[in-house]
């Protein structure tokens, strides 16, 4: 199971300050020790000045190193990830600023010998003066890096909470106009409440349900405020946030409110059928919700019925009673079988 946070952590990202405070606070420590030690004492002064530069270089390198290797190299995350990064924080931006990182550990690396060299090779007074000289070095590298430490800080907190996907579950994602139904019948399936994790263009995150078949995993997915208004109205990064998901959907499963309630005539559900059908050249499963009402109130059942015609296939439900709940597994069971015939073929 990849769990989305795990993989994504961005440890905390120090300022350029806190990198240099760190590593010549703990510098001066390692030549204290010196200072106390048993080293000659025509030497002292060099080695001192030469733990300072080295054990400088050396703790800073370490923070580096630690970010580099916590941070997980884009381009081995799952298609939907790298999607996710590029549209929330930008991939280039995120490889520039990782590289920087790198770029900064190289020279660090350099000073490090160059200047360790040139103390040992000199005398004491010199070798105060190069201790100088290298750690202004090490500042100014430091600094450089300093918007490139503020963009990984930026990504930290803009990628947090990104959705667990499971990547071996059946996903299903879920569409409609908003007030179909769509997360009553997400609680409706699914056992427990579902996972609400941050999606870019959703203000209220997506919604992530879980359920077993047969032991088959299958995740449900609703993203509200993005698969729910007319793609025409959307810009290319929200296209962008949208096309993300077909990595993710195996299946399409469309809500339709035939009580018209939610305020959409069926006329504009339609519309939006049509555009998501469109966009996503996927299996869909297609829904008449809140039924209980086209049954009791006073709506027209031909009206209704002249949209159901429409279509080969249609369920009947009411997410609310759970009437149909039974119909839609049975559905998603035999459509995962045939994508699995398909897949099989393939090969
Ligand atoms: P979403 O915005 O698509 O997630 O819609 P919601 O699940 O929040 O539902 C919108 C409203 O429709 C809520 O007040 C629900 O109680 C109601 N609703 C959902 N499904 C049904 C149904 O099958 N029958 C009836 N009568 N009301 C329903």
């Amino acid at each position: 199971n990849t769990n989305a946070y795990d993989t994504m952590m961005i440890p905390t990202i120090p300022t350029p300050d806190e990198l240099l405070d760190k590593g010549f606070r703990r510098a001066k420590k390692a030549a204290d020790k010196v200072r106390t030690s048993k080293v000659p004492r025509r030497m002292k002064g060099k080695k001192i000045e030469e733990t300072r530069v080295i054990a400088a270089c050396q703790i800073i390198k370490d923070s580096l190193k630690m970010i580099l290797n916590r941070v997980p190299s884009i381009e081995q995350l799952p298609e939907f990830y790298q999607d996710y990064i590029d549209i929330t924080v930008g991939v280039d931006e995120m490889k520039k600023s990782l590289g920087a990182l790198n770029w900064a550990f190289g020279i660090l690396t350099q000073l490090e010998k160059d200047f360790g060299s040139k103390i040992r090779r000199s005398d004491s007074e010199k070798a105060t003066m190069y201790q100088r000289q290298a750690y202004g070095r090490i500042a100014s590298v430091v600094n450089k890096i300093k918007k490139d430490l503020n963009f990984l800080d930026f990504a930290k907190a803009k990628l947090r909470n990104m959705p667990t996907i499971d990547f071996e579950a059946v996903t299903i994602v879920i569409a409609g106009f908003p007030n179909v139904g769509k997360s009553t019948l997400l609680r409706q399936i699914t056992n427990a409440e579902p996972e609400v994790a941050n999606y870019p263009f959703t203000t209220k995150g997506i919604q992530i349900g879980h359920l077993e078949i047969n032991w088959k995993k299958i995740q449900f997915i609703d993203t509200p405020g993005l698969l729910d208004r007319p793609i025409m109205d959307m810009n290319d990064i929200e296209l962008n946030a949208m096309v993300a998901l077909e990595h993710l959907a195996d299946t399409i499963l469309f809500i339709f409110d035939g009580s018209e309630t939610c305020g959409f005539p069926l006329e504009n559900q339609l519309n939006l059928y049509n555009e998501i059908k469109k966009v996503f050249n996927l299996d869909t499963i297609v829904l008449f919700n809140k039924m209980d009402i086209v049954k009791t109130k006073e709506i027209d059942e031909n009206y209704v019925n002249q949209y159901i015609n429409q279509f080969n296939e249609v369920i009947l439900i009411s997410a609310q009673d759970g009437n149909g709940i039974e119909k839609i597994l049975n559905k998603i069971e035999s459509i995962e079988k045939t994508q699995k015939e398909e897949k099989f073929e393939k090969y």
